[in-house]
C-alpha cells in the first residue's frame, strides 16, 4: 500500500546529525557533505519515480572494507550517521520516532502489521549514502523488515519491489491480489486462496515486480490466515439469511466499498465470497 511522503527531507535529518555531533572537526565535515548528500537524495527520489531504483550501483567490499562513499565521509561513518546520530541519540531520536510513526501500517504487507522499525529500502550496508534520507526509510512491521532478511537488494527492474513513497499510483489504486474460495462442504467455511493477477495491460515488468513484491513478504501465506480467522463470523453470518444476493448486499458489498485500498486482505477476500457464492 501507498503512504504519504515523509515531512522530512534529507535537510532535516542532516541537521539532527549535525547538530548531535560533538566535534568540531566532524560536524565541519558533514558540512561539507551536505551539497552530495542533497545531490544523492535527488537521484533516489528521480530514480525512485520511475521505479529505476537498481540502477544506483551498490557498494561491494573491494580492496577496502570501509571505502570512502561521499564526499570524504567512510561507509562506517554514514552508517553510524543512522545507528547512532539518528538512531539513538536524542537530536536525531525525535526525528526518528515521528519517522516511524507517520504510519500505523506497515505499507509493505498492507496493514497485516504494526511499523516497528524504520527499514531502509536500499539496504544501508550497500547503499550508505542513503542511511539518513527520509524517503529511503519505511517503517516497517517485524515480520516485514528487509534489514533481517540479509540485506537483498535489487539487481533488476523486474526484481525490485514496491516503493510505497515513491512507486507509480496504479500499482496501490488498481487490484492484482485476488483469492479463490474453496468449499468442499456446504455445512462447513471453506478456504482462501491468494493469488497475483495484475492487469494484463501493465508491462511485464510491472507485472513482475508485484510478484516479486508478493512472494517477498509471504502476502498469500499471510492473507489466508487472515481470512482462515475471517470466515467462520462470515459463515455463521451467511445462515441468516435465506436470499443469497440481500447477504452480499448488506454484508459483503460494503466491506468491499469502504476498504481502505484496493488490495487490502479483506476486501480482496470479500470479492473472492462474492464472486463464488
Ligand atoms: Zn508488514
Amino acid at each position: 500500500m501507498q503512504i504519504s511522503r515523509p515531512e522530512l527531507s534529507i535537510t532535516d535529518t542532516l541537521a539532527a546529525c549535525i547538530n548531535g555531533a560533538s566535534r568540531d572537526a566532524y560536524k565541519q565535515r558533514l558540512v561539507m557533505a551536505e551539497n552530495e548528500i542533497l545531490r544523492q537524495a535527488e537521484l533516489y527520489c528521480r530514480l525512485g519515480e520511475q521505479g529505476t531504483l537498481y540502477q544506483i550501483t551498490a557498494l561491494l567490499s573491494g580492496s577496502s572494507e570501509d571505502p570512502v562513499v561521499l564526499a570524504d565521509l567512510k561507509k562506517s561513518e554514514l552508517i553510524r550517521l543512522y545507528e547512532y546520530y539518528l538512531r539513538k541519540k536524542k537530536t536525531g531520536r525525535e526525528l526518528y520516532d515521528t519517522l516511524l510513526g507517520s504510519s500505523d501500517k506497515c505499507p509493505f504487507c498492507g496493514g497485516l502489521g504494526r511499523p516497528r522499525n524504520l527499514d531502509h529500502y536500499l539496504p544501508k550496508a550497500f547503499f550508505s549514502q542513503f542511511s539518513i534520507l527520509p524517503y529511503n526509510l519505511i517503517p516497517a512491521c517485524r515480520d516485514c523488515n528487509m534489514e533481517g532478511k540479509g540485506d537483498a537488494y535489487a539487481q533488476t527492474q523486474e526484481d525490485q519491489i514496491l516503493h510505497p513513497f515513491l512507486d507509480r499510483s496504479h500499482f496501490f489504486e488498481q487490484q492484482w491480489i485476488f483469492a479463490r474460495y474453496i468449499q468442499e462442504d456446504s455445512d462447513q467455511p471453506g478456504v482462501f486462496e491468494f493469488y497475483t493477477s495484475p492487469p494484463s495491460q501493465w508491462s511485464d515488468i510491472d507485472k513482475a515486480r508485484v510478484n516479486k513484491h508478493f512472494c517477498e513478504f509471504d502476502i498469500g501465506a499471510r492473507y489466508s490466515v487472515k481470512a482462515a480467522q475471517e470466515i467462520s463470523d462470515v459463515f455463521a453470518q451467511r445462515r441468516l439469511f435465506s436470499c443469497v444476493d440481500e447477504f452480499k448486499r448488506t454484508n459483503l458489498e460494503p466491506v468491499i466499498a469502504n476498504a481502505s485500498f484496493a488490495n487490502y486482505w479483506k476486501r480482496v477476500m470479500y470479492i473472492g465470497l462474492l464472486n463464488t457464492l
